[in-house]
């Protein structure tokens, strides 16, 4: 071949592969956003476009700005368009439990692992059509590392879910978790790993950050029921000793620790351990909340899940569950004034996916005395921040993930819209679209 005939052909190739690069180049969709909530801004924007190509936000710009001819336009310009909601608690292997069902047990005893799966394939799908684009999950109960397969599934494109942050199977100490009461000859299954003393305590941490687990999750309180004086007492199970361990092992390999905590004993062990996240927190006395400002703790309430469920008022576990409810008011209201980084938890999967609103927190947060926005913010921007995901999540601004719902009235105005999600969009893709044309 004379060199002549191979230049053309080179420039040839070249031109082909640039022809190819362009028509697999992503194709640019355009969203009119009639109000914009952000994640991040204190107050709304109007009339804006967001352009998405792929599965980012390539810029927002003001209504006048000029929209390629070959764009797809979806026209949310009667909506309130916000980014995609995180709920920092959750169990997609956990199925609401009815006890009259047999109860926590019986899906332990009775359901094997491919109904469960089944069932947590139903449940992220349900957090996603509500618009939860980010979850994190906070372990399998029992079903071991189903989680991480489950994330799997989803980023494979098999089923259909939202952005999971796994912990895998949860560590408690010996009497520290169910399945309890049964006959002590039973070695019962338990519903997390258990541990005891600081060796076999980081061992569990490495064997499940070795098995792909983003957080680690420690239960630092078990029981909990009422002295004689009517206060709420719980039971602590690791020592400080314990979680130390933990949260060093898991801090070195960059993960964080979230730590299930009543009160009393445990809740301060797992502070002067030091926890990242402290979930539920359902009595905070003032030292705790100083300690968890200096320390840069995270407060993950799930408020909603202990009005539910309540045993009879004249038993003691019934008069146990209206106390947990009645201190986590003025737990939360107090923490809400000193400034604790707040983060949107629900517990769900405690409560039934089938029924229960993903969104049911936010009432109880914004009745407690937190401006809507900043509830929007606790399940957007501040929840993106603890998952080390500030500016890729929670927020519609360029270069984020393309995570974007939207309702159809002012969620500032009455924060319940947010059970109303009519449109979802994950990761650039439309999942859900009840208003746009
Ligand atoms: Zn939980």
């Amino acid at each position: 071949m004379r060199r002549g005939s191979v230049y053309v052909l080179a420039i040839l190739i070249l031109f082909c592969a640039g022809v190819q690069r362009a028509q697999n180049a992503p194709g640019l969709t355009v969203i009119r956003a009639g109000t914009l909530i952000d994640g991040t801004s204190d107050t709304p924007a109007h009339n804006k476009l967001i352009f998405v190509r792929g599965e980012r936000i390539e810029k927002v710009a003001d209504a006048g700005a000029a929209i390629p001819a070959d764009a797809k336009v979806i026209d949310l310009s009667n909506a309130t368009v916000l980014p995609g909601l995180i709920d920092s608690h959750t169990h997609m292997f956990l199925w609401g439990e009815d006890p009259a069902k047999g109860g926590y047990d019986a899906n332990i005893l009775k359901a094997g692992i491919a109904l469960r799966a089944a069932r947590a394939t139903v449940a992220v799908r349900r957090a996603l059509e509500q618009g939860f684009t980010t979850l994190r999950d906070l372990e399998t109960e029992g079903a071991g590392y189903g989680d991480v397969e489950i994330k799997e599934a989803i980023a494979e494109g098999t089923i259909p879910g939202p952005r999971l942050f796994v912990v895998t199977r949860a560590i408690s100490t010996t009497g520290g978790y169910n399945l309890e009461g049964y006959a002590p000859e039973l070695v019962m299954p338990k519903g997390v790993q258990i541990v005891d003393g600081p060796v076999e305590a980081r061992k569990a941490a490495r064997e499940q950050l070795d098995h792909g687990a983003d957080w680690i999750k420690v239960y630092m309180t078990h029981r909990s029921w009422l002295d004689r004086q009517g206060n709420l007492v719980s039971q602590p199970t690791l020592t400080v000793e314990e979680l130390k361990a933990i949260v060093d092992e898991a801090h070195g390999w960059q993960k964080k620790v979230a730590c299930h905590a009543y009160n009393g004993i445990g809740l301060q062990r797992a502070l002067d351990g030091g926890c990242d996240s402290i979930e539920h927190g359902l009595e905070l006395t003032d030292a705790n909340i100083a300690q968890m400002l200096r320390q840069g703790t995270w407060y993950c309430p799930t408020i909603a899940v202990y009005f539910g469920d309540w045993g009879p008022a004249d038993t003691p576990g019934g008069q146990r569950d209206r106390k947990r409810a009645e201190v986590h008011e003025p737990s939360f209201k107090k923490a809400l004034a000193a400034g604790v980084k707040i983060v949107y938890g629900t517990d769900i999967g405690g409560m039934p996916w089938t029924t229960t609103p993903e969104a049911i927190d936010f009432g109880y947060m914004v009745k407690y005395g937190m401006r809507p926005m900043d509830a929007i913010r606790s399940a957007t921007s501040r929840a993106a921040e603890m998952l080390d995901m500030q500016g890729e999540i929670g927020v519609v601004a360029a270069g984020a993930y393309a995570d974007v719902i939207a309702v159809a009235g002012d969620p500032l105005r009455d924060i319940a819209e947010l059970e109303h999600v009519r449109f979802v969009m994950h990761d650039g893709a439309v999942f859900k679209n009840e208003m746009g044309k």
